[in-house]
Order: C-alpha cells, then structure tokens, then sequence
C-alpha cells in the first residue's frame, strides 16, 4: 500500500476520496481536494430562503432574484413548493412562478413536493424536476407531512412512479438526516437503510438533509460516506441550516466524503416553518468563498452572487447573514482588508 493510502486509511475517510496535489503533498493529517473538482450549487434561496420569511415577495421579485442567481452561474434552482397555501402562504404562487420562469437549455428549475397532492400540481406545471421530501424521523415526518417515516417512504416511491410515468425527473431527500428537533438523535442506521431502499426506484439523486442545523462535521463525515456507498453511483446531495455555526464545516465533510451537490441560498436566507428556531441555509457566497479558495471549481461568479445578495437585502428590509458579501472576496481589486 502506498504512502497517501495509508494516510486516507489513518484518516478514516472513504477509500473513493480523491486526493491530487494542486498545492503539495498531503502533511499533518490536512486533506487536499483534487484540483479544479466540479461541485454543484443548488440554489434554494427561492423556496426553503423564502418561506420562512416574514416578508413575502411578489412573483415578480420572485423572477427577478432567480434571474440573478442565473446571471451568476447558477444551473439548477429550488424555485417553489406545492403544499398547501394557508400553511405556507410565501409558496402560494407556486403556479405563477413556474410559468414565469426564464428559460434557458442548461438550466433546470425543482419543485418540492412533501405528498402526492402536491405532486399532481408539480406534475401540472413544466417544472423539470420534483423534489419529494421523505423524512427520517417520525416526530418532524408526522407534524410536516402528517406522516411516519414509513408512511412517508412509501409515498416517495410512489411519486418516483408517478414521475417516471410521466417522464419527469425525481429526486429525493431525506429530512431530519441527522437529528430531528421532536425525536431527538435519529439513528444512522435507518437512514442509510431509507436511501437504500429509495435508491432501488432510480432518483436521479438523494439528498441528506439538516432540516435543524443540528449536524456536526465528524457525524456528516461519517453518514456522507456510508450513504455514498451504498447507493452508489445515485449520486449524493447535501442541504445544511447554519443553526448552530457548523454549516461550512459540515459542507467541507460533506465533499470530502462524497457528496457532488450542495444546497445553499442567497445571503443564508433560510428556514423551516415547522423546524423550531431553525435558521437560514448555508450562505451560497460562502460556499463557494470557500470552495473555489480551496482549488474545487464551481462555475460561479462570486462578485455577481454578492451584488445580488446586497440586493436582496434591500428587497427583504435586512442584514443577511452571509459573511463573505459583507466584505467581498479576496484577493480584491480595491483592497482595504481589516486587521
Ligand atoms: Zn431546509
């Protein structure tokens, strides 16, 4: 066994983890990503940013922020989610949305869907993509779904069904993936076995989901892998709230341990109507801050991404929490950095 192999054994880290050296060998135990590996952004500013802000956009303001996020780079955006109006009164324009949509070739638009009602609606519209929600834990399955996991696991295959039938593409996430704000811990265990068993229907991926922002990077580390392998090669998708401080951390193990795609949004915008004090997703212009400083290619214009999140928030009459739009990137141009 070679020298670097044995380091990623000593590591813990999947053996599938690729290791270039873009600034040098690997010392101390610090683990280098290969040069210039492509990571998906799914902006989901749109949807999870959204609805659980006070302030409701128009869907024209709606269109505008996308717009933006596509001037950016981005290709794949979560833009709406079919649950009923009364409960989620920022998505109750679902329908508008999708037909407002600017369209371009390489860009794909996702829907999510939490049952098969919402599912007939998605399926109604020429959104290109759905995403079913299946929840890990029967506590948070029950209060935002109105159903146990189990019950929620059959009903994402069906909807893959329902999908494939109709030649829509399907994705599925797992909510509550690594701790639910009602059960507690939700075992590992039970987890990999639900990808499993969704990964026989053929989505076209599976996410994990730190629907809290609970998660910590040893424990993303650990459940990443294992998921990775196991459904394998349906890639894997990650979605991190910034709750408690951990959310770049978490998206750092998350690569490292296999995962291709990351859920960010604008700004950190975020949360979860039925997560207590859950708050705003991992700031897109963070991510890539981090990741694009960290040789992983993105395909996104960071300046762009921060003009945008200035302007959103001006549109939402607040500071977001995003770090890096409050200072811009580096190495910059007009440079005065702080001390
Ligand atoms: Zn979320």
């Amino acid at each position: 066994m070679n020298g670097r192999l044995t380091r990623i054994k000593a590591l813990g880290l999947p053996i599938h983890t690729r290791f270039t050296k873009p600034f040098g060998d690997c010392t101390m135990g610090v683990v280098e990503p290969c040069q210039a590996r492509q990571i998906e952004i799914v902006e989901v500013g749109p949807r999870d940013g959204l609805q659980n802000e006070s302030v409701i956009l128009s869907t024209g303001q709606k269109i505008d922020f996308i717009t933006r996020a596509i001037d950016a780079g981005i290709k794949r955006l979560e833009v709406a989610s079919f649950v009923n109006p009364k409960l989620v009164p920022q998505m109750a324009d679902a329908e508008a949305v999708i037909a407002a949509l600017p369209q371009h070739k390489d860009v794909h638009y996702i829907g999510l869907v939490l049952n098969k009602r919402g599912a007939l609606r998605a399926l109604e519209t020429a959104v290109h993509e759905l995403g079913i929600v299946c929840t890990a834990s029967d506590g948070f399955g029950q209060r935002n779904q109105g159903q146990n996991a189990g019950e929620l696991l059959t009903m994402a295959t069906d909807v893959m069904h329902l999908c494939q039938q109709e030649g829509r593409v399907a994705q599925v996430t797992i909510a509550t993936a690594f701790g639910c704000p009602f059960d507690g811990e939700v075992d590992p265990d039970s987890v990999v076995a639900m990808a499993c068993t969704l990964a026989e229907h053929q989505p076209k991926e599976i996410a994990l989901a730190d629907t809290i922002g609970c998660a910590a990077p040893g424990q993303v580390a650990a459940l990443v892998s294992r998921v990775a392998q196991a459904i394998a090669p349906i890639p894997v998708r990650v979605h991190f709230h910034n709750t408690r401080n951990t959310g770049l951390a978490n998206v750092w193990a998350a690569i490292q341990s296999g995962a291709v795609s990351i859920d960010a949004s604008f700004g950190g915008l975020g949360g979860c109507p039925f997560a207590p004090r859950a708050t705003g997703n991992v700031p897109t212009e963070d991510v890539v801050y981090m990741l694009e400083r960290s040789g992983y290619s993105t395909g996104l214009d960071l300046d762009r991404i921060i003009t945008a999140v200035n302007w959103l928030g001006d549109v939402m009459g607040r500071g977001l929490p995003g770090m890096v739009s409050k200072v811009g990137a580096f190495p910059c141009n007009n440079a005065e950095q702080s001390s």
